[in-house]
Parts: C-alpha cells; structure tokens; sequence
C-alpha cells in the first residue's frame, strides 16, 4: 500500500481535505483515527466514518511489533509487516527512529548481513510510515532517519513519498529527516525538486575507489571525491552538514592512509564524519578495530579540523547489526 492509495481511498468515501489531513495526522501520531472533538462543522461523511474501523485496523496491520530488543545506544524492534516478511527499526536515543525502506538490500556491502540475501521486495511507502507510527505509540518521534535494511535510493519514489508526509503531516522538521544513501545520482537529481528537504547521510566507508567498488559491490561507481562534491552541493543549499558514515574494519579502512584521505577529501566541507566500529557477527569474515585504534583515529580526525563523531552501532545502515535480527530468525525459522 503506498500513501496516495490511502488518500484516494479517503476521497472515494467522501474526505475533505481537512479530513484528509486530519486523519493522517491521527495516524501518523499513533492516535486512533476517530479521535474528537467532533463538531457539526469537522464530523466525517457517514461512509468514511463508517469505513473508519477497517481501514484502522489495516493500517496497524501494516507494521506491528513482532519482538523488541533492548540494547545500550537503542531498542531494535522486529517489525512485522501485513505479509508476515519482518524487517528491522530502531528506536534511538534522543526520540531518535530508524526505519527499514527495503526488505533485503541489492546493494551487497560485505560488512552487511542484510546484503546478503539480496533484495527480496520493495516496502510500500505506507509500511515505510506505518514503522514511524507504530514508534510512536511506544513513544516520541522527533526525528528519522532512513538507515534501517535496504538502499533508499533503490526504492525512491517510496522514500521520497514518505518524506513528504512525514514533514508535512507527520510534524518531523526537514532537517530531522535523514536520508541515507551509498551514492546514486538518481538521489542528488531528486532532492532539489522535493518539497521537504530532507538531510542526507553518505556511506563513504573508504577513500579509495578501488576498495569501495570491493566493499559496496553493488554501489554505483561514483569517485569518493565526486561524492563528496556533490554532498557538500546539497549541504550548502539546505544549510544542513552532510553526515558521512564510515564502517571502521580492522585492517581495511583503519589505517593512516584513509586518515589522511578523509582529511584530504573533506577540508574545508560542510560535514560530520561518523565513524561506526564493525560489528563482529557470525558469518562475516570481518574484524572490529580495538576500541583504541577506534578513538585513535577519532582524534587524529579532529586534529586535522574534521569534526567526527565515533558511534555505536544502533540505528546506522552499516554496523552489520542491521538485518542480524532477522537473519537469526529466519535460520531458527529453519532448524
Ligand atoms: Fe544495503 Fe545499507 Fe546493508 Fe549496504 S549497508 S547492503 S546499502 S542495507
């Protein structure tokens, strides 16, 4: 279900705009749809009204929580959609929402466990939503970001479908709206012609050409250097630094070399540079730096004026912790 097949459901029973709004509104806040006060001059068309209880009860369908996951830096939650597929949310600190735009990813990044399977479908933009309003019923959502499973920019007609309704109707400032991406120019050639301008976050994950192209199989061949271009582009026209995330592998991407190739590439730039530990997880061949070396580089970062940020892993599409939940519980699924 995408959001303008609720909406042209909504005027098929009589909606108003107004009612429209209003019911996108109740929905998007974790409200129930009919929730007053009802006066003579906002009641609903008796159609709508009447059709009210279904089209509740298959909104919330469209999301609801299956298990929750308690962690130090937030809760993953495993989302279970209307066809039974589960997809991951986090909720994160500082009324913080992560959300899934795909199931699986084609985007293949080998520090990833939900690439690995490939992409197995697209999330309607409803169900992108629904996972913001079922947060919601749990708790404040102030800001999102699209980090959870899968590659926005490979379902983007859904993600920028959900960004607009998020920013109008759900009250999420523009700013709060992060949209991540490996680097697709389809991306940088949407954004200026959006109403809500969302933030971007740009994995980056190594300086060099030729180890992105090994690490990101599937990403476009956009030059490190070009990426950043084109980042600072939308950085500079919305006034918002560009978030630039950065798995640290043990002996791939933590040496001196990619020091001073971040240095390098983002002097000067309107950016932050956050830098996530890899996860170590079964079936990934993959090391986590000690966290040492992690905040070594941190510091070195900083002392070269670029302003960077060492995280945990929730909440970030690259920590390989996205897509674990599901993974686990597809294999016990099979035992
Ligand atoms: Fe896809 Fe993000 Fe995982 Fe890469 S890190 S495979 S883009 S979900």
């Amino acid at each position: 279900m995408n959001i303008d097949a609720i909406r042209l459901r909504l005027r098929t029973l009589g909606a108003r705009p107004s009612h429209e709004g209003r019911l996108l509104r109740a929905w998007l806040q974790g409200r129930a749809l009919d929730a007053g006060p009802h006066t003579d001059s906002n009641r609903f068309p008796k159609a709508l009204q009447a059709a009210l209880p279904a089209l509740e009860a298959e909104l919330n369908a469209l999301a609801r929580v299956r298990s929750e996951h308690p962690g130090e830096d937030g809760t993953r939650l495993l989302v279970e959609l209307a066809d039974g597929q589960t997809v991951e949310s986090v909720l994160l600190p500082r009324d913080g929402l992560c959300v899934s735009t795909q199931l699986g990813c084609a985007v293949g990044c080998v520090f990833c466990m939900t690439g690995k399977d490939g992409l197995l479908r697209q999330l309607g933009s409803a169900e992108i939503v629904a996972q913001v309003a079922l947060a919601r019923r749990q708790r404040r959502v102030h800001k999102v970001v699209f980090m959870g499973m899968g590659e926005p920019a490979h379902n983007l007609d859904a993600v920028a479908e959900a960004i607009e309704l998020l920013g109008t109707e759900g009250a999420i400032p523009h700013k709060n709206l992060v949209l991540s991406t490996v680097g697709d120019m389809r991306v940088f050639e949407r954004l200026p012609q959006m109403q809500v301008k969302p933030a971007l976050a740009l994995s980056l994950h190594t300086t060099k050409a030729a180890l992105r192209a090994q690490l990101l199989p599937r990403a476009p061949r956009i030059d490190p250097g070009e990426l950043v271009e084109l980042g600072e582009a939308w950085a500079r026209a919305t006034g918002y630094p560009i978030q630039y995330q950065w798995t640290l592998i043990e002996g791939v991407n933590d040496g001196e070399d990619e020091i001073e190739g971040i240095a390098r590439l983002l002097a000067g730039k309107y950016a932050v540079m956050n830098m996530i530990p890899f996860n170590t997880v079964d079936g990934l061949a993959y090391r986590r730096p000690d966290a040492e070396r992690a905040a070594a580089i941190a510091r070195s970062l900083h002392r070269r004026g670029i302003l960077t940020k060492l995280r945990q892993s929730a909440g970030q599409d690259v920590d390989a912790g996205c897509g674990q939940l599901r993974a686990r519980e597809s294999k016990l699924a099979f035992v």
